[in-house]
């Protein structure tokens, strides 16, 4: 499987440079330096003008709340807004309900994807605007990673983009499409494995951050295996006939001790955390069934395998321990980032171009009031200045995963890191969900759109650029490391996951649900005096 998917990378290649070389495009080719500068600054006006759109759609999502596999609303509302712009959509992608792929074209040229994830975070539920711990349901999911904010920029972009085209003839075609349950890393890899990325050029994926920035190479943070051990055992009366049973949560339990005493002997660029997803139902009843789900994380696909071989040898000695059985599932996969030089350098010149958006002193108040509520050690407001070109890290940093990884092995990608959300906080918290409805993340994801959309006008108008990006692909980035799945192609992606825990709030979330015929903004709607400080 490995052996043909190389085939089949090195064939769409070569195929693509033939088309490139063989195939008349349309305008683009003929159009000058000036005239694709006209065509930017109108689109840079154009992302201006759509401002309220974006406001209302990052204020809808962050209404909807939904975890990881339940973007039901999220999906909803996100299709119909493109079906409305001419796009055709295809639901259910890779078996997942809420996933989908929304296609556009016009003409012959480049295919080329634009991406972000919309699921939110456990327990992270926040009034918006408001610089204190304040849930809008207590216990409920909300927007505390930002993820609300990711689409809108995306879907800004495309339908700025596409009017360019119609305008100006260029051809090409462009593919909107989610990361759905990012959280889990599970969706990306199966997009991947079902060939959804297989004829696309290359992707701009985006996702929410403090600054207006973009890198190269390796980037910074992890990749990861997220697997589920579940121990089988015996159940027994707990008092009267102990003997007879065999604990399938002792078993997990003891797979807990021996992984804690390994993590005494990893490199600290690797990072694991786990939790019971079963641990029994009731004391007096010997648990016949636990399970513990793990994420395994490092800075190569090596070494994350390595991890994974050896959870598998601790988890089968706890079994032989316990006299119970052990069975496993992957839940999520997300490869080591690497990102295109090409792309990333021309979208670095549309962020110096586009640059940060103005705060208000409202923003920096409300800001600065969230970095002293948490204690950050920045407590200076929101970002002023912009951050360098990301270059590849000599030595690699540990930290974070996004199966955006996946794509990044397949197609050239980069991910555009856009200025919503306040810097210097922990992230998957509720003060992360703070500003992702207030004038920080509407002005943050405009910024973001312009720089998107304009890098798109530039490998429209420019077919040399995708020729380079794709050199770089196959000739630098593929030369020493070569892409094979973490999940296999019978794995199916855990589409239950989080299903609970929204059954039990979403008819309390519904109530909050932004209607924007109503309301100019989701402040308003909530009645929320903007910034609301302690
Ligand atoms: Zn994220």
């Amino acid at each position: 499987m490995i052996m043909r998917k190389q085939t089949s990378l090195w064939a769409l290649f070569f195929f693509s440079c033939m088309f490139l070389v063989t195939t008349p495009l349309l305008a683009q080719e003929k159009l000058s330096k000036r005239q694709i500068q006209k065509i930017k600054t109108e689109t840079l006006n154009q992302v201006q003008e759509q401002h309220k759109m974006t406001q209302v759609m990052i204020d809808k999502i962050f209404s909807f709340a939904e975890l990881g596999f339940q973007e039901y609303e999220s999906s909803a509302y996100l299709t119909h807004i493109l079906e409305q712009a001419g796009f055709t959509v295809e639901r259910g992608i890779s078996g997942i309900p809420t996933a989908w792929m929304a296609k556009w074209s016009y003409g012959t040229g480049p295919v080329i994807a634009l991406g972000s994830d919309v699921d939110c975070i456990p327990k992270a539920s926040q009034y918006p605007g408001v610089a204190y711990h304040k849930p809008m349901v207590e216990g409920a999911p909300g927007h505390g990673e930002g993820h609300n904010s990711g689409i809108p920029v995306i879907i800004t972009a495309a339908l700025t983009v596409q009017e360019q085209m119609k305008k100006n003839n260029l051809g090409g075609t462009l593919v909107v499409w989610p990361g759905i349950a990012e959280e889990l890393v599970a969706s990306k890899a199966w997009y991947v494995r079902d060939g959804y990325f297989d004829k696309i050029d290359m992707c701009i994926f985006t996702h929410v951050s403090s600054n207006l920035s973009v890198s190269y190479g390796q980037a910074r943070g992890t990749g990861l295996v997220s697997v589920e051990y579940t121990f089988d055992g015996e159940a027994a009366h707990s008092a009267g006939s102990p003997w007879r049973g065999r604990s399938a949560l002792d078993a997990a339990e003891l797979m807990n001790v021996g992984w804690n005493y390994k993590r005494e002997h990893l490199h600290p660029l690797k990072r694991s955390h786990s939790i019971f997803t079963d641990a029994g139902d009731q004391p007096n009843v010997v648990p016949s069934k636990a399970s513990i789900w793990y994420y395994f994380r490092d800075v190569t696909y090596d070494g994350i395998m390595k991890m994974y071989n050896d959870g598998n040898n601790i988890a089968a000695g706890a079994a032989m321990m316990t006299d119970t059985k052990v069975s496993s599932r992957v839940l999520g996969t997300a490869w080591p980032r690497h990102f295109n030089k090409v792309i990333a350098e021309t979208m670095f010149e549309n962020i110096h171009t586009v640059g940060l958006p103005e705060w208000s002193n409202e923003d920096q108040q409300l800001a600065k009031a969230v970095q002293k509520e948490v204690e950050s050690t920045n407590q200076e407001g929101l970002s002023t200045t912009l951050s360098d070109l990301g270059k590849p890290q000599k030595n690699a940093v540990s930290g974070g995963s996004d199966d955006i990884g996946d794509i990044s092995w397949t197609i050239p990608t980069v991910t555009l890191r856009f200025p919503s959300n306040i810097p210097g906080l922990q992230g998957h918290h509720w003060s992360n969900a703070i500003a992702m409805a207030t004038p920080i993340a509407h002005k943050g994801a405009t910024a973001g759109a312009k720089v998107v959309a304009t890098t798109v006008i530039d490998f429209l108008t420019k077919p040399q650029l995708l020729e380079q990006a794709k050199d770089y692909f196959v000739n630098v980035q593929s030369k020493e490391t070569q892409y094979k799945p973490m999940i296999t192609e019978k794995d199916p992606p855990p589409t239950y996951l989080n299903e609970e825990i929204m059954k039990q709030y979403r008819p309390q979330l519904e109530k909050f649900y932004f209607d924007e015929t109503k309301y100019d903004t989701y402040l308003e709607q909530l009645n929320i005096k903007y910034p609301t400080i302690k």
